[in-house]
C-alpha cells in the first residue's frame, strides 16, 4: 500500500504541498510520496490511495488539515471519488502512462516503469533503422504544424558535417495550453529519453531545450533528470557524450516559432528569419539543427518500445497516436487528457470534460493562432486535417470551451490583444494589421462600430496572413475570421445597438 499525492504545478497552486507535508509526517507505515500530473485539475490537490491488490482510492480537493488526512488514513468514504466512466472509456492513455504515477526525480522510478527501453531498442539498431522506425508510425509534429516527424529527422541525419543540433521546443505559449509543462514537470526522463533516441538516430551532437522561464517545476525536474542522465551515462551515445543544455526563454511568444527560438539560442533578440535556409540547412550558429516540440519527443520512447505498428494502429488515416489537451474554459472537469487521434471534439468536450451541452457555444483550439468551431460542428474528428478544413488549427493542444453567454466579437479581441502584443514587429502587415484590428475589435465591443469595420476585417485578415513571415502573423487573424464566419450576428448586433 502507498499513497500519491499530485504535486506538479496545479497540484502545487491549489496547495497540495502541504497536504503532502502534512500527510508525511501522519502516515506512520504507509509511504507518501509526491508525484506529477494525473490530468484532473478540477480534483486538485488530488491523493491516490493505492491499495495492496493494485486497485485505487482516489480523493479529491484534499486540504492540509488533520480532519481531512485523518479521512485518507482510514480510507474514509468523505471526498472520495470516481475518475468519471465517459472519461475512462474515452481516454487512451500512452504518453501520459507514467504522469502521476512515479516520482518524477527518481531515475530508478521511471527505470523500473519501462524507462530506456526505447532507448536501449534504439541504440540495437541503426540510425537509419530508427528513422525508418519513426517514419513508419506516422508520427507528425505535436507543436501545431504537423510536419511528419521521421521526413524531418532524416533531414538531419542526411547531413554529413560534424557538429549537429537538437533542440527539444519547450515554450509552450498558447493561453490555455499546458500539456508539455505537465510532461515535463511529470516524466521529464520520457522528453529526454526521446531525445536521446532523435540524438542517436540523427547524429546530433548537441542537445538544447528551450523551456519557458515560467515553469520552474519543468525546469527543476529536468535539471534532476539530465544529472542522473549523466551519471549513468546515458548521454554517451555511439562513443560521444553529448551535451544537453538548458536554456530559458524570456517570456516571448513569438519564439515559439522555429527559425526566432534559434535567434533566442544564439543570444540574438528573438526574432523570425526568411527561410530558406532552413534550420536542418543552416540553423544554430550556421550548424543543421532539428526542433521537436516536448510532446514529440515524448512519444518517441513508445514508438521504440512498443514499435512503429503498435503506435500506427492508433489514430486515423493521416494522424497516427493519441493527442494531449488542456481543457479549460466553460466546463465541469477542465484538465488534461489524452485521447487516440480522431476522436471527436463532442467526445472531448462533453463526455471527457463534462461541459453541459445546453450551455456550449463553441470551442477554441490551437490558442490565439486557432479559430472558433461552433458546437453544430462539434462532430468533426480532432486530427490536423479535419480541423483544417473548418479553418481551425489542432495547435498544440490547447482547448478553450466557451460557454453560449460569451461574446464571441470579445472572444477574438482578448485573442487579437495577445497576437498584436506579441508581434515581434518585423512584418508591417503583422505589426500594424494586427493592431488595427485589435483596434477596430475595440470599437466595435464598445458599441461604436460600424458595418463597414466588418468588411474591413475580412479584407485585411487574409492580407495579414498572405503578407506575414511567419506563424504568427500568418494565423493571427484565425480567431476573427473564423468567428466572423460563424457567429457574424453576434458582431452584427454589436454594431447595429450602436446604429
Ligand atoms: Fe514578427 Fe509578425 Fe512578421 Fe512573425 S509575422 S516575423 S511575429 S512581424
Amino acid at each position: 500500500k502507498k499513497i500519491r499525492v499530485g504535486v506538479a504545478s496545479c497540484g502545487v497552486a491549489a496547495g497540495a504541498d502541504a497536504v503532502l507535508e502534512l500527510l508525511r509526517s501522519r502516515s506512520e507505515s504507509v509511504p507518501v510520496e509526491g508525484t506529477g500530473c494525473l490530468g484532473h485539475c478540477y480534483a486538485e490537490p488530488m491523493v491516490e490511495v493505492v491499495l495492496d491488490g493494485g486497485d485505487s482510492v482516489f480523493y479529491r480537493n484534499v486540504k492540509a488539515e488533520n480532519g481531512y488526512i485523518d479521512n485518507i488514513l482510514s480510507l474514509g468514504e468523505k471526498d472520495r471519488f470516481e475518475i468519471p466512466p465517459a472519461r475512462k472509456a474515452k481516454e487512451l492513455i500512452k504518453v501520459l502512462a507514467l504522469a502521476g504515477r512515479i516520482d518524477p526525480t527518481r531515475f530508478e522510478d521511471y527505470v523500473e516503469n519501462g524507462g530506456y527501453d526505447g532507448l536501449k531498442r534504439a541504440l540495437s539498431m541503426t540510425p537509419a533503422e530508427v528513422v525508418n522506425e519513426v517514419k513508419l508510425s506516422g508520427l507528425r509534429g505535436r507543436g501545431g504544424g504537423g510536419f511528419p516527424t521521421g521526413t524531418k529527422w532524416s533531414f538531419l541525419a542526411a547531413k554529413d558535417t560534424p557538429e549537429k543540433i537538437l533542440i527539444c521546443n519547450a515554450d509552450e505559449g498558447d493561453p490555455g495550453a499546458f500539456m508539455d509543462r505537465s510532461l515535463m514537470e511529470s516524466v521529464p526522463h520520457q522528453v529526454l529519453e526521446g531525445m536521446l533516441i532523435a540524438a542517436y538516430a540523427t547524429g546530433a551532437t548537441k542537445l538544447f531545450i528551450y523551456c519557458r522561464a515560467e515553469y520552474p517545476m519543468a525546469i527543476k525536474h529536468l535539471k534532476i533528470a539530465i544529472a542522473q542522465i549523466q551519471e549513468h551515462k546515458l548521454n554517451v551515445i555511439a562513443g560521444r557524450e553529448l551535451e544537453i543544455i538548458i536554456k530559458e526563454g524570456a517570456g516571448a511568444f513569438v519564439c515559439g516559432e522555429e527559425t526566432a527560438l534559434i535567434a533566442s539560442l544564439e543570444g540574438q533578440r528573438g526574432t523570425p528569419r526568411f527561410r530558406p535556409p532552413f534550420p536542418t540547412d543552416r540553423g544554430w550558429q550556421g550548424h543543421p539543427s532539428m526542433i521537436n516540440n516536448v510532446e514529440t519527443f515524448g512519444n518517441v520512447p513508445l514508438i521504440l518500445r512498443e514499435g512503429a505498428a503498435a503506435f500506427a494502429s492508433i489514430g486515423t488515416e493521416g494522424s497516427k497516436g493519441t493527442k494531449l489537451f488542456a481543457l479549460a474554459g466553460d466546463l465541469k472537469n477542465p484538465g488534461l487528457v489524452e485521447v487516440p487521434m480522431g476522436t471527436t471534439l463532442r467526445e472531448i468536450v462533453f463526455d471527457i470534460g463534462g461541459a453541459d451541452p445546453e450551455k456550449v457555444k463553441a470551442v477554441q483550439t490551437g490558442g490565439p493562432s486557432g479559430g472558433c468551431i461552433p458546437v453544430e460542428l462539434f462532430d468533426t474528428p480532432v486530427d490536423y486535417d479535419s480541423l483544417k478544413k473548418l479553418g481551425a488549427i489542432m495547435g498544440s493542444g490547447g482547448m478553450i470551451v466557451i460557454g453560449k453567454d460569451r461574446c464571441m466579437v470579445e472572444t477574438a479581441r482578448y485573442f487579437l490583444d495577445f497576437t498584436h502584443r506579441e508581434s515581434c514587429g518585423k512584418c508591417t502587415f503583422c505589426r500594424v494589421g494586427t493592431t488595427r484590428m485589435f483596434e477596430t475589435l475595440e470599437r466595435i465591443v464598445a458599441g461604436k462600430g460600424e458595418m463597414a469595420d466588418l468588411e474591413f476585417l475580412e479584407d485585411i485578415g487574409p492580407k495579414i496572413r498572405m503578407g506575414s513571415l511567419c506563424g504568427l502573423g500568418q494565423t493571427a487573424p484565425n480567431p476573427v475570421l473564423a468567428t466572423l464566419r460563424y457567429y457574424r450576428h453576434e458582431y452584427e448586433a454589436h454594431v447595429k445597438d450602436h446604429q
